[in-house]
């Protein structure tokens, strides 16, 4: 079933080799279609032409007719040589700027001539002014297809220096809907867009690159969005309609001694929200049917009990459970805090991590077997090969965006039954985002800290004010408490990181002095003991400051610290900001977050910060986070094995088609699970493209 559409990119005319494998680097464009799905991020009105006067700096993009009255090249070396064209209309002089390609544009404007320049006003100086703006000759209206809107379409600095800016990529469109739009097969089945009221495939794609008019364009996205929003709830909510009829998930009914005595003996109540998600997954262990939940809460909103709660249901039932962390750390943390509530009862736990030594290691492997560990709390080391268990029945992942796919995919093959799964997030997920990532789980919210919880004053500093910090520090020091202080650690300049790092370390040590003070330090290329040993001493609060890259941002709770600095505030994203922040207002005294940056900021960092001064709300937080990252980024922080390529939905403005989509395929498959109607023949096939492509999400419960 091979399409014209499926042709390597090169062979498309204009294109060839190089520029091939440039798209196909930058963009992911490698075939026809990658790149007739490559769809404008936005339109520009080009029936209206504006009068230079009455430009401002702050328009977004717009056009101008006018006359080239002068070009001069100003500027003496490489880095601000510049070509300054002046146009003139009845209304005033605009310049042109251009640092790149100064000899093509000369060759290529004629002064004294009329054209169309076509860009963002910018303002230099304090004049406006226009930076590599599009120039064309009047007469060429040709391009885009007598539509009066312009697409825009996203393109990279190098595809832009190898001339693939904008008006390239409008002729490539130009090209591949002249030629063959009439080959691309409708891709929805006739009655959905019958029902939906929804465009032809065909008129959507033309539309979408050049629309007719705005009504056109609007139907074009529209049916293309709840296209795409379709089938990942589709592909989503069939991977769990097979989950749900199969059978043959472990029915834990009992409530036994271990569950009682533990909750018996707890030193507060549980909040009304973990009383709430502990009945939801009660329900689902009785249900006959495999569990398949995510539990979110934010940070300090007790998690860990919970899934403690919900461990020892399964230990009652004669099950064994298991708490995997991301990190060393966490799960020593994870083991220490459940040895406390585990106090009470007969429950066996144990703790496996990379730096179990081997004698040890081979003892909780052997009792894992037997039947003598009924909780294994621990980090990647748990699913290892070698790791069996006798009767794993239920399986907790923790922050499993650390988690990638194939690793929880691992821990369905300890044990020849399948265990219920819970996975944790403390990363806030807005609602329509979890539905698109995780619309194969069952979602339970802890929305609800637990009482007594003191609000965390948030405050933005800079360098300057680095002084009045120190003496903060030695004050809150001096009342008991702890400090953290944090710096980004980004894949990317790792090395940079690390120096700061071991800079900021210098100077706090050199500020704050043993033994007076202790410094504690700790970061991912440490040896494990080191960092488990420094991390130790700051929880037994043997030392005063912490000093760490963003490792701790998860789970680490030292209710005794009180003061979170987070330095280049400005390089984290919202989310991770507010888990770091998460950390201190743990206890009972009040705490404090300095967000330090530098002074320049952009627009947006400074948003940012801001936003983070004003507010703790999580989910707040999360959807701003949205909005402004955009769900690509966010996803990639929330989980990034779940691959969810989106082409043109935006998950933030779009949830209502998103829900619309959502229901359609809810009762497509309530009357034909597995789409073997004839009239759903389409949808199957249509699944198993994007399966092939990778676009598919993948399944979490592997099940099968
Ligand atoms: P999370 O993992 O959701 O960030 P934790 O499970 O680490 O939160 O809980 C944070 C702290 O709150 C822990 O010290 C925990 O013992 C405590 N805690 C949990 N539930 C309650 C409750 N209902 N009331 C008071 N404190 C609680
Ligand atoms: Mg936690």
């Amino acid at each position: 079933m091979s399409n014209i559409l499926d042709s390597d990119i090169k062979y498309l005319p204009g294109i060839g080799p190089k520029r091939a494998e440039l798209l196909g680097k930058e963009l992911n464009i490698r075939t026809f279609r990658d790149l007739l799905y490559f769809f404008p991020f936005r339109y520009i009105d080009r029936s209206r032409i504006y009068a230079i006067a009455e430009i401002i700096p702050s328009m977004a993009y717009i056009q101008i007719r006018g006359k080239i009255i002068r070009m001069e090249t100003m500027g003496e070396n490489p880095r601000n040589k510049r070509l300054v064209v002046k146009i003139q209309d009845a209304t005033g002089v605009l310049d042109l700027v251009f640092f790149k390609g100064i000899k093509w544009i000369q060759e290529k404007i004629k002064t004294g001539q009329e054209y169309i320049v076509f860009g963002k006003p910018a303002s230099f100086n304090g004049t406006v002014n226009m930076v590599h703006p599009e120039i064309n000759p009047v007469t060429e209206e040709i391009l885009y297809g007598g539509s009066s809107m312009m697409g825009v379409y996203s393109s990279t600095e190098r595809l832009k220096n190898s001339g693939i800016g904008n008006k390239v990529f409008s002729k490539f469109q130009l090209s591949l809907l002249e030629k063959y739009i009439e080959t691309v097969p409708e891709s929805l089945p006739a009655y959905i867009i019958e029902r939906k009221g929804l465009c032809p495939i065909r008129h959507a794609l033309k539309n979408i690159h050049f629309p007719t008019d705005a009504q056109a364009l609007a139907e074009a996205q529209y049916r293309l969005k709840y296209e795409e929003l379709f089938y990942l709830q589709l592909s989503l909510l069939k991977q769990k309609s097979i989950r749900m009829r199969k059978d043959g998930g472990l029915v834990m009914g009992k409530i036994g001694e271990n569950f009682n005595s533990c909750y018996r003996e707890l030193s507060f109540p549980l909040t009304g929200a973990q009383k709430r998600v502990i009945k939801e997954m009660r329900a689902d262990m009785l249900s006959g049917k495999q569990m398949n939940r995510l539990l979110q809460g934010d940070v300090g909103s007790g998690k860990t009990l919970v899934a403690l709660l919900v461990c020892l249901i399964a230990c009652d039932n004669g099950y064994q459970a298991c708490i995997m962390a991301p990190t060393e750390v966490l799960a020593q943390q994870h083991y220490k805090s459940i040895g406390k509530f585990l106090a009470p009862t007969r429950i066996r736990s144990a703790l496996l991590t990379g730096s179990t030594k081997t004698k040890e290691r081979k003892e909780i492997h052997e009792k894992l077997l037997s039947g003598e560990i009924d909780i294994l709390v621990g980090t990647h080391a748990l699913i290892e090969e070698t790791v069996q268990f006798r009767n794993l029945g239920l399986a907790v992942i923790d922050e499993q965006h650390r988690f990638g796919v194939e690793q929880r995919a691992r821990l369905w093959s300890k044990s020849d039954i399948t265990p219920h799964i819970l996975v944790m997030t403390a990363t806030p997920i807005p609602r329509t985002l979890a539905m698109t990532l995780y619309g194969d789980l069952d979602v339970s919210v802890l929305d609800e800290l637990p009482p007594g919880r003191k609000p965390i004053q948030t405050l933005h500093a800079t360098e300057t004010q680095r002084g009045k910090i120190f003496r903060f520090m030695k004050e809150q020091i001096k009342a008991g408490r702890q400090v953290f202080i944090v710096y980004p650690l980004i894949k990317e300049s790792e090395k940079m990181d690390y120096k700061n790092l071991e800079e900021g370390y210098a100077l706090i040590t050199e500020e704050f002095k043993a033994p007076e003070y202790i410094t504690a330090v700790v970061h991912g290329k440490q040896k494990n003991e080191d960092k488990a040993y420094d991390m130790e001493l700051f929880a037994k609060g043997k030392a005063h400051i912490l000093v760490a890259t963003s490792v701790i941002e998860v789970g680490v709770d030292v209710p005794n610290a009180s003061v979170m600095i987070i330095e280049s505030a400005e390089r984290f994203g919202l989310s991770q900001l507010h888990q770091l922040r998460g950390r201190v207002g743990r206890g009972s005294e009040k705490s404090y977050c300095i967000l330090m940056t530098g002074y320049k900021l952009s627009k947006e960092s400074k948003q940012r910060i801001e936003l983070m001064c004003r507010t703790q709300d999580g989910f707040e937080l999360a959807e701003a986070d949205l909005r402004m990252r955009g769900p690509g980024d966010l996803e990639g922080t929330v989980q990034s094995g779940l691959a969810v390529d989106l082409k043109i939905s935006n998950l933030a403005k779009d949830s209502q088609i998103l829900e619309n989509a959502r229901k359609t395929a809810l009762n497509i498959l309530e009357q034909d699970p597995f789409l073997e109607k004839p009239e759903n023949a389409l949808l199957k096939r249509q699944l198993s493209v994007l399966r092939k492509e990778g676009k598919e999400p993948v399944d979490f419960s592997r099940i099968s």
